[in-house]
């Protein structure tokens, strides 16, 4: 089912609501809510049928844009989501000032679709008509417009309505698809309660269809509301497409907390932002812009003040093309590619539109050519095009499928499924960068760490990349590491040596062996473990020795001093304590001392590392044997 939104667009009294009524049979000149038929019927807004054409199930709405001065901001707000336009224009007066600047207008907007009604020709001979559709084909084309042959039209006397039916479905029935994962984002042009169901918001979808039930966030409140129920065409639907003219009814908001202006996106898609960055085109009509004017901005529904920060001149004379920034008064939120339409406050005239190419953003150098360059590319290409671009131009770091999206305006998951056959890689962090980049930095790695013999750490390495982030560091070192192209020595990220760490390994256990000789020859009484270990390698190697149980360390609680025997001589004295132990009442310290013929320096931590052991056990200043077996404290006799 194909689903074109129609602007009606023309100068005041030259037609339109006659006509709309003679195609549709609605009344679009209603004011007054009363009159409301269903949640999705807008002022303004009428369904023309033409499903019965050959032409297939399609529906066109018709917006009969209010044609006074005064009425422009609604006008705006409510050709967004508008696909084509049709011009109204009476045959007896021809072109006028609102005819040109409703034009304009569209064609800011990025309207190119276009049928012309040339009305009220029973005013005027067939000469005049066509002189009138003459002049209306000249002024479309050169703004840019593609329009059909015009059809001659009289409401009064219901003539060309059918052809003119006809041509509006040939329109609608030639549309090009259209694109798919974007980003639900619905601007509210109206919001109104009904009794029984509560909140309704309006407006035309974009980007994603959206359903009963589902979540969406609102904006700039930044809260989440439920769908209740969703009406197109005034009909109750499981769901709105894009395109469509959409009313939703909303759970868990109150409708003083809705109004027009305000947008209901999917959530977590949008990010407000003060700074927009976008191209415009200034109207023929313009005065010259300059650098630091004050503008009212007109986007989706939402109206504000903004600064304009010119960024590729100074001045953007009438007709002039070009990239610029929006400082704008509060944070606003908004999908890229959505269409800006700038005013003067005043007097109120519309002198520049364009579209959003960074939604979310800082504000830029000037006059910066790199920058000009990536801009230049955005305006460009199409979506899918685009964030292909953007990840090469992000070769050295990377880029993001939130950055991806934010320019895109695309789902993140649409986004992961068109990188799919590229050779792309996309992190589980949602981090996007072409494998042969990933390849190029993995080179460079090994390189920084060479100089490191004793490793860097990751944080120490990332210091060393400007700009990029710790996730691909991450992603780097798991690929080296996988590939052993470094090796990881506790916190540390080093060049793996095979001949120095062998080399190492040797010099480590020639030490260990040269420490346990030393102290396995001072028995009782051995040099302070400070004389011992003397070096990061000493201190491996007695590790490894206490590890193995070669040397045991023993601690003098009270002066909180270590001390470190061979077991040999440990055990040399638990033999020669066993007997003496089993005595009655026991011994004291000093007794041990004097039966091994050592000082308190030495009975004081090994009677604490015996008690340890249950070799012994303490009662009151005495020792007496403990309750561990011999023969599980010592290796059998040799
Ligand atoms: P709008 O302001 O563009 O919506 O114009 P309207 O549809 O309200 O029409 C403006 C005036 O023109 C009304 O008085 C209409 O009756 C009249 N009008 C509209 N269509 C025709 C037509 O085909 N022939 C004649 N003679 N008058 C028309
Ligand atoms: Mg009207």
């Amino acid at each position: 089912m194909t689903n074109l939104v129609i602007g009606v667009i023309g100068h005041v009294d030259h037609g339109k609501t006659a006509l709309v009524r003679a195609l549709t049979g609605e009344e679009t000149d209603n004011l007054a809510e009363e009159k409301e038929r269903g949640i999705s019927i807008a002022l303004g807004f009428a369904r023309l049928q033409t499903g019965d054409l050959q032409t297939g199930d399609q529906t066109i709405d018709l917006i009969d844009m209010p044609g006074h001065e005064r009425f422009i901001r609604t006008m705006i707000a409510g050709a967004t989501g508008i696909g084509a336009v049709l011009l109204v224009l009476a045959a007896n007066e021809g072109i006028k000032p609102q005819t040109i600047e409703h034009i304009d207008i569209a064609a800011l907007l990025g309207l190119r679709r276009a049928v012309i009604a040339i009305s009220k020709t029973d005013l005027v001979s067939p000469e005049q008509a066509q002189k009138t559709a003459s002049e209306a084909l000249h002024l479309l084309t050169s703004a840019g417009f593609a329009p059909l042959p015009p059809v001659f039209t009289s409401a009064l006397r219901e003539q060309g309505i059918d052809t003119l039916r006809s041509t509006l479905a040939t329109l609608a029935a030639d549309q090009a698809p259209r694109a798919t994962g974007g980003i639900e984002f619905l601007p509210i042009d109206r919001a109104f309660s009904i009794a029984g169901h509560g909140p309704v918001v309006t407006g035309t979808l974009r980007g994603a269809p959206v359903n009963t039930g589902d979540t969406l966030e609102l904006f700039p409140a930044r809260r989440m509301v439920k769908i209740r129920a969703v009406q197109t065409h005034g009909l109750r639907v499981p769901t709105a497409t894009p395109g469509q003219r959409t009313a939703l009814n909303l759970r868990d908001i109150d409708i003083a907390d809705l109004q027009r202006g305000m947008a209901l996106a999917a959530p977590g898609t949008l990010t407000p932002s003060d700074w927009l960055t976008v191209s415009i085109r200034a109207v023929a009509t313009a005065p010259n812009l300059k650098n630091g004017m004050q503008l009212r901005v007109l986007l989706g529904t939402d109206e504000f003040d903004a600064r304009l920060r010119l960024l590729d001149r100074d001045i953007l004379e009438p007709g002039q093309s070009g990239f610029a920034q929006l400082h704008c008064a509060a944070p606003v939120a908004f999908p890229a590619r959505e269409h800006v339409i700038l005013r003067l406050a005043s007097p109120a005239q519309t002198v520049a539109g364009g579209r959003i190419l960074e939604p979310v953003t800082r504000r830029q150098r000037r006059h910066s050519g790199p920058l000009l360059q990536r801009l230049e590319t955005w305006h460009r290409l199409e979506p899918e095009a685009l964030i292909l671009a953007e990840i090469e131009a992000q070769s050295a770091t990377g880029t993001t499928l939130t950055r991806l999206s934010q320019l895109s305006a695309l789902a993140p998951s649409h986004i992961a499924a068109l990188l799919k056959p590229h050779p792309i890689l996309l992190t589980r962090t949602g981090l996007a960068i072409r494998v042969a980049d990933l390849e190029t930095l993995a080179t460079r790695i090994p390189a920084l760490l060479a100089p490191h013999t004793e490793g860097l750490s990751p944080s120490k390495l990332l210091a060393t990349l400007p700009g990029l982030s710790p996730e691909l560091l991450d992603e780097v070192i798991s690929l080296l590491l996988a590939r052993s192209l470094i090796t990881r020595r506790g916190t540390q990220l080093a060049l793996p040596r095979p001949e120095a760490d062998q080399a190492r390994v040797q010099d480590e256990a020639s030490l260990a062996a040269q420490i346990a000789a030393q102290l396995r020859a001072s028995g009782l009484s051995p040099p302070d473990p400070k004389t011992i270990i003397t070096s990061l390698a000493a201190k491996r190697a007695t590790d490894r020795l206490l590890r193995e149980g070669t040397i045991i360390r023993a601690v003098d609680r009270a002066k909180d001093k270590e001390i470190l025997f061979h077991h040999e001589a440990v055990e040399h004295a638990m033999r020669l304590l066993t007997p003496l132990l089993e005595r009655p009442p026991g011994l004291l310290a000093t007794d041990v001392g004097a039966a091994l013929s050592i000082s308190r320096k030495y009975s004081m931590p090994l009677l604490d590392h015996l008690d340890a052991i249950r070799f012994t056990r303490r009662i009151a200043d005495r020792r007496i044997r403990g309750t561990a077996s011999l023969t599980a404290l010592l290796p059998p006799p040799r």
